[in-house]
This record gives C-alpha cells, structure tokens and sequence, in this order.
C-alpha cells in the first residue's frame, strides 16, 4: 500500500508525494515565518526537483533502485504522520482550554475590582448620607439626605441581585417558577418602574404591544421583568439626555396552549461595535473599560438575561451600530393559561 507514492519509480510519482507530506507536516509543526518560509523552500525544491528532471532525466531514472527501501521508510513516514496529527490536534485542544481559561480567570479578576468599587460607592453614599442627615436640623435637607440613601441603597440591592443570581447561573441552580399572569399588566409594572428615570433623563418614551398576544400566559412572570427591566435600564443609561427609547411586543407563532412572543427594546444611545457585540452576553464582560468607569454596572445583566431567555425556549440577539443606537430583541416561549383565555390591547 505504500508503494502508491512510487508506483513507476522516478519524481512523476514519489517526490511529489513526500514534498506534500513535508509541507503538511511544516504547516502541523511550524508557524508564523517559519512556516512560511520552509514552506516557500519546499516549493522552491519541487520546481528544482523537476527542472533537473527534464533536464537531466538520467538522474531521477536511478531512484527506482531505491524503492524497496523507500517502501518502508514510506510506512515509517505514514505512522508517523497519522502520530504528529494527532499530537498536534490534542496540543491545539489542551491550548485552546488553557486560553479559554486564562481569560475566564481575567475577567473574573476585573470583574471582582469593579464590583468592589461598585459596591463600595453606594455604600459611601449611604454612610455619608446618613452622617450628614444625622447633623441637619432642617426637615427638607434631612428628607434630601434620605432620598439619596434610598436611591443608593436600591442600587446596592440590584448589584447584590445580580451577583447572587449570576453564582446560581455558575452553579446551575437558576430555576423558573412558572404561574399564570396577565401580560399586559406585568409590562405595566415594568414600564413604570423606569418611568422617572425617562423623565430624569428627558428621554422619549415609546411602547407598541401587538394585540393578538394573549394577555393571560403561564411562565415565570418575575423573571421576564427582569430581562425587560435590565434592558430598558440599560437603554436609558446608555442613551444621551432627549434621546428615544422604546419597546414593542410581537406575537410570533400561536398554538391551542403555547405562544412565542418577540420582545425588542431600542435605543438611540452610544451604539455597540461589531467586535465589542459578539461578547456581550458573556459573564462578566462590559464593552469595553471606559464603559464601566464612565457608566458603572456589573457587566452581569446581559448574561443573566441570556440565561433566562434561554431557560424559556427562547433566544436573544443584538443589532446595534457604534454612535447609533441599539436594538437587542428575544423571544420566549409562554404557556396560554386556560382559565382566563383573553386579549388585550
Ligand atoms: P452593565 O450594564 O451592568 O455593565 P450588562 O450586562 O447589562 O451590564 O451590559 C454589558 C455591557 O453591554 C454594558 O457595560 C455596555 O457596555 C453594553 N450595553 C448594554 N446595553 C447597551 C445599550 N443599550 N447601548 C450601548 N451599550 C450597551
């Protein structure tokens, strides 16, 4: 079987053969320069090779002589190729985990220097207000001093939430509780959670639920706030003053029992690059440093997000455009609840 490589003997059949073999090898073994240049070598040999061929055909004739020999240093050769392949296959795989890895590592070690300086903020603000509330003596400046502690102490307990929710997702012990609630109202709820920051920040507010969904569906109520909330958060914190936001709701596929609605929050904000999308929904990851420093928060919403949209048969994307705003949509998944059938809109 080996002899395939020197069937008639001569380079019309054998060198070219191992010239292939050599440069596979080199591209496996080497590279960078390396590779380059012993693969430009080899090229240079082969044309050699046949230029003597043709010129002097005398010479290549007496490879022939050689052949039972070569026979078994061409077994040789195969054994050894099939080996390095597989070494060098298994030295990729162990690479890439080791790289993949490291840079979990990384990014847990950034992540736990921003949420030491996240949480030591509010904390600074909630012990300073409370010592300057202590020392006023007018009514409205000690109401002022308790506005901000409570405004500092809700985000203390979002930063918390989401810590605790991201080691349930590292643990896998993130669970849904699936109940029946009206769809229409929990979007209600949600809107008006962020409602003031619209105002606060004079943003344009938008809102477009398709009548057709369902309004009585089963599924875990509190958790798709969440992702809702977390988006228009952060809609709104990464959207200049004035700016437009918005969310729609669209019925994609209904059945007797089941639906899947498309949930898109859009923004006329700071825009996210192609490079910077691709690892968005990745724990512990913000767009890039300058983002936290000048905005702040956990780089954990989007993961968790994406967990939970998953966790409900559904998926999460994004289209954005640096300087142009953001569209990040997901569907879910919903159970229709029986008893109270009924639309909205
Ligand atoms: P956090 O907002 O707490 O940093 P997220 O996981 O919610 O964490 O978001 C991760 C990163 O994604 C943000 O730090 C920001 O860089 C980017 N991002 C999220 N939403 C938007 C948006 N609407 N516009 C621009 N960038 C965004």
């Amino acid at each position: 079987m080996p002899a395939v490589f020197f069937t008639n003997g001569g380079i019309d059949s054998g060198l070219p053969s191992y010239f292939v073999m050599c440069i596979t090898l080199n591209f496996l073994f080497m590279e960078g320069l390396a590779c380059v240049a012993l693969t430009f070598s080899f090229v240079m040999l082969i044309i050699f090779c046949y230029y003597l061929n043709y010129s002097y055909p005398s010479l290549f004739a007496e490879l022939s002589v050689f052949q039972r020999y070569v026979d078994s240093v061409q077994s040789f050769l195969i054994a050894g190729f099939m080996t390095g392949f597989v070494i060098k296959l298994l030295s990729r795989m162990y690479h890439m985990e080791k790289t993949k890895a490291e840079k979990a590592n990384r990014a847990k070690s950034e992540f736990l220097a921003q949420m030491s300086h996240e949480i030591r903020t509010p904390m600074n603000a909630i012990i300073g207000m409370t010592a300057l509330a202590k020392s006023a003596s007018e009514r409205e400046r000690k109401d002022y001093c308790l506005e901000k502690i409570e405004g500092a102490s809700i985000h203390l307990l979002g930063v918390i939430n989401d810590i605790l929710d991201m080691s349930k997702i590292e643990a896998n012990k993130l669970e849904l509780s699936f109940t029946a609630f009206s769809f229409g109202k929990m979007i209600k709820k949600v809107v008006n959670v962020v409602d003031f920051r619209f105002k606060e920040k004079n943003q344009d507010f938008s809102q477009d639920i398709e009548a057709g969904i369902p309004d009585f569906l089963i599924g875990d109520e509190q958790r798709l706030s969440q992702v809702i909330t977390n988006l228009l958060s952060n809609a709104v914190k990464f959207t200049p003053n004035g700016g437009h936001i918005g969310l729609s709701a669209r019925l994609r596929e209904i059945s007797a029992d089941e639906c899947v609605i498309e949930i898109t929050v859009s923004d006329t904000g700071i825009g996210i690059s192609p490079e910077q999308q691709s690892r968005l929904f990745e724990s512990f990851v913000q767009a890039d440093g300058s983002t936290s420093r000048k905005y702040g928060g956990t780089g954990l919403g989007l993961a968790i997000s994406k967990r939970i949209v998953t966790m409900m048969a559904g998926k999460i994307w994004i289209d954005s455009e640096l300087g142009k705003g953001a569209k990040f949509t997901f569907t879910i998944k919903a159970g229709i609840a029986r008893e109270e059938k009924g639309e909205h809109g």
